[in-house]
Order: C-alpha cells, then sequence, then structure tokens
C-alpha cells in the first residue's frame, strides 16, 4: 500500500469532535481527557463514548522516516480512521481559539 497526503476541504470542528491523539502505543482523548488507551481497533472512547474517525500524532509532526513508520503503525491499529497532520491540526485548532478569544473582548 502507497500513502500520499491530500489537501482537502474540511470541517474542522467534525475533526476537533471526532480526532483520538496518540502515541507509538496509546491514545489521548481530547473530549474527556482520558489517557493510556490501548488503539489497537479502537473505535470510540471507552470512557465518553466519543467516535473516533480522525487520528493525529504529534510526534508524526516531524516528518521523516521515522515519522512514516509511526504512522503507519497507526494505520495498521486503526485502519478506519483518517490520519490528520499534527501541524494542520494544531494551526486550525489555535486559529479556533483566538478567534473565540477575539469574540470575548467587548
Ligand atoms: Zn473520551
Amino acid at each position: 500500500m502507497d500513502y500520499i497526503r491530500i489537501w482537502t476541504e474540511v470541517d474542522i470542528k467534525d475533526i476537533q469532535e471526532h480526532i483520538i491523539i496518540v502515541d507509538d502505543r496509546y491514545g489521548f482523548c481530547p473530549g474527556c481527557k482520558e489517557m493510556g488507551m490501548r488503539i489497537d481497533g479502537l473505535k470510540k472512547c471507552p470512557s465518553c463514548g466519543r467516535e473516533f474517525k480522525f487520528v493525529t500524532s504529534r510526534e508524526a509532526a516531524q516528518g521523516g522516516g521515522r515519522a512514516f513508520e509511526l504512522i503507519m503503525r497507526v494505520k495498521k491499529k486503526l485502519p478506519d480512521l483518517t490520519f490528520v497532520d499534527y501541524g494542520d491540526y494544531e494551526r486550525l485548532t489555535g486559529k479556533k481559539k483566538a478567534e473565540t478569544l477575539f469574540k470575548n473582548i467587548p
């Protein structure tokens, strides 16, 4: 199987609500802050029931061969999830946060 990164228009809210953040072995649910979940075949958060459709990893953000290997391992464990670039995810959620902050300024 080959992989390429594709730019596509997204609903960042949909991603934010259905994402799991993983390292090599374990997952973190941003919804309920549950940590240390085994990710093999995981489809939803055992703690809050959040459905997972997207996955990202901070360790994949560096790029290069190691990041690629990590992504391949994650893809094997979570084949149904779309792997989102961590840098993109952080940039967009950070932007959203800034917008919310501005809204609160009278
Ligand atoms: Zn959760």
